[in-house]
């Protein structure tokens, strides 16, 4: 059934969901009290932007081609304003910023590290600020960007995490990340974004109203294969199982973290609400689904989660999958005195794996010195440690000698 401007703006008026300490995974359908004005160009799939593009023209006396340019300007050319859209008559450009919105954030700061990786703060049109970050690597130009406003999962590492839960984006603010640092690189000699991780800011399958559109999106309107883009969960069950019945390949990164139910509760609080045996039980339905390698990410803890013992856990545990293990070394926070595991320990753990038959890798730091690695998005927020850190470190044997 066709949908008119009015139907299409009530379903995408958006969705929040309800946090809880141990996760927030419930969504709630706030379409009612959203109150938008103008349709967001960026919340739509393609056949609805044509669709509505066309009637649109059409009721102007506008010829039918020019919704092929408006697309173009969309999809291809990363247009932040109608006023880009130069081989649109100024009317028309005019009639459209009249009809429609289009989600061009800010960028608030772009910050450079030494190794080239760039880090945009982008101040969306309520003010709040999300991050996303561009790693240049190996011949691939790797685009991380942000699922939500902060985030609840209070993950104990992650100065997300310790700056608290905001609020979720919708698809065209996840989008528009996307067409922010695209154009970005493009100017700066930074060439083509070959991968798309959900990395950033916030647990993507937690929002998934605007994150599986945005899938769609990327891989339909901006012709991303599914396999080049990479959802990362900390362990949301019903977002993997939903992502499991997706025809397309999108690939997995499960933020593990710990290999058994009582260090992993006290490290990623959602272990609580989705303890392992749940989690690994979903993961054998994506496995199952075929074709897609799940990543494990392992962030490394000097003393709290990086013990051989742990390791041969690690192994028995993932070895099960078509996956493989990705070791983060710790990236400091404000606030606690957690150190990276040393190298050659994360060696030892790594060769653990190896030798019993699991595929490792290790991650280098990228973007350390401007806040962008792994576990350091705050976005200028204060950090404040979250309930789970301190019940961990108030646990903690005091240090010896
Ligand atoms: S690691 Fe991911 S899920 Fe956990 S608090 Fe940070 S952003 Fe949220």
């Amino acid at each position: 059934m066709r949908r008119s401007v009015a139907a299409a703006r009530r379903e995408l008026g958006g969705a929040i969901q309800i946090g809880t300490e141990a996760g927030l995974d419930e969504v709630v359908d706030e379409t009612e009290t959203t109150g938008i004005e103008a349709l967001e160009l960026l919340d739509l799939q393609p056949e609805e932007l044509e669709r509505l593009l066309g009637e649109h023209f059409a009721s102007r006396g506008a010829a039918p081609y020019r919704v092929r340019q408006a697309r173009a300007w969309l999809y291809e050319r990363d247009a932040m304003s109608f006023d880009e859209m130069t081989d649109l008559p100024t009317a028309e450009r005019a009639a459209l910023a009249e009809s429609f919105r289009l989600c061009a954030p800010d960028a608030a700061r772009t910050a450079r590290s030494a190794d080239g990786t760039v880090k945009h703060l982008w101040r969306l049109a309520d003010g709040e600020l999300v991050e996303s970050v561009l790693i240049p690597a190996d011949g691939r130009l790797t685009l991380c960007i942000s699922s939500q406003a902060g985030c609840a999962m209070a993950c104990v590492f992650c100065a997300t995490g310790w700056s608290g839960y905001r609020r979720q984006l919708t698809t065209g603010e996840i989008v528009a990340q996307f067409r922010g640092a695209r154009r970005w690189a493009a100017e700066h000699g930074y060439g083509p974004i070959t991968n798309v991780v959900f990395m950033g800011m916030g647990e993507p399958l937690a929002n998934r109203k605007a994150v599986f559109p945005a899938l769609t999106l990327l891989n339909r309107a901006y012709g991303f294969g599914a396999r080049r883009v990479t959802v990362s969960t900390v362990g949301v069950v019903p977002g993997i199982l939903e992502l499991a019945e997706r025809p397309e390949q999108f690939r997995l990164a499960v933020s593990l973290h710990a290999p058994n139910h009582e260090l992993r509760r006290q490290i990623v609080p959602i272990e609580r609400k989705h303890p392992l045996p749940e989690l690994l039980d979903a993961l054998r339905k994506f496995d199952a689904a075929g074709g897609r390698r799940i990543t494990f990410e392992y962030v490394m803890i000097d003393g709290l989660n990086d013990s051989p013992e742990l390791a041969v856990e690690l192994a028995e545990l993932v070895s099960e999958f078509t996956g493989h293990v990705n070791l983060i070394p710790y990236n400091p926070i404000p606030g606690n005195d957690w150190r990276p595991t040393p190298p050659d320990r994360i060696r030892g753990f790594a060769k653990v794996l190896e030798d019993r038959g699991v595929p490792v890798s290790v991650r280098s730091p990228r973007g350390r010195d401007i806040a962008a690695a792994c576990g350091q998005l705050a976005a200028e927020h204060e950090l404040r440690p979250p309930k789970p850190f301190l019940e961990l470190v108030r646990r903690a044997p005091e240090p010896t000698g």
